[in-house]
């Protein structure tokens, strides 16, 4: 990964956040003093938070050092991540899954279907993961999951990760946990 995707990730990986969340990410929204973001709707680009709750996430010291270092290269934007074309970044899976693929780390037996051509050439063939970036294995959510599992380790209270993860209810956390078996 370079620099740039690998802060990407680090976000994902240090905030639990869903892709959105991270899509939408403003620079207005980290605390740098109480290392925390505050995950709040933005009606102009038509963002809500899952269960339109704000809350507050705790974020590593590394990641807001990381953050720090970021802003001051780029004082005059409102988002965290941007596309090429300047606009909130929404290609995280799709990216990482290419990034999977460039570094061999393809498990080299998922197959799935896509499209490929343009207007009236297009056909549908069956691809591997051997060649294509469509391994199974790279999902955010494996982000989130590591970044509660972290946090449960750390002995945070099952209600602080409840919120920081956007749970409405601690029945939801504590099935997550039960899921991944680490409780
Ligand atoms: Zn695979």
């Amino acid at each position: 990964m370079d620099d740039e995707e690998r802060i990407r990730y680090r976000f994902f990986l240090g905030s639990g956040c869903r892709d959105r969340e991270v899509t939408f990410a403003a620079w207005s929204d980290i605390d740098f003093k109480a290392r925390t973001y505050h995950v709040r709707k933005k009606e102009d680009v038509g963002f809500k938070p899952k269960s339109h709750e704000s809350r507050t996430i705790e974020l590593p010291a590394s990641l807001i050092r990381e953050l720090k270092e970021r802003r001051e290269k780029h004082p005059h934007d409102r988002f965290i991540f941007l596309s090429k074309q300047g606009k909130p970044d929404n290609h995280f899976l799709r990216k990482l899954k290419k990034i999977a693929l460039r570094a061999g780390k393809n498990c080299g037996q998922c197959k799935t279907t896509i499209t490929v051509g343009e207007y009236n050439g297009k056909k549908r063939v069956e691809v591997s993961c051997k060649t294509h970036p469509v391994c199974e294995h790279y999902i955010l959510h494996r982000f989130r999951k590591t970044c509660a599992t972290r946090w449960l380790h750390a002995s945070v209270s099952m209600r602080d990760i409840q919120v920081m993860l956007g749970h409405k209810s601690l029945a939801t956390t504590q099935k997550y946990y039960l899921r991944w078996g680490v409780m």
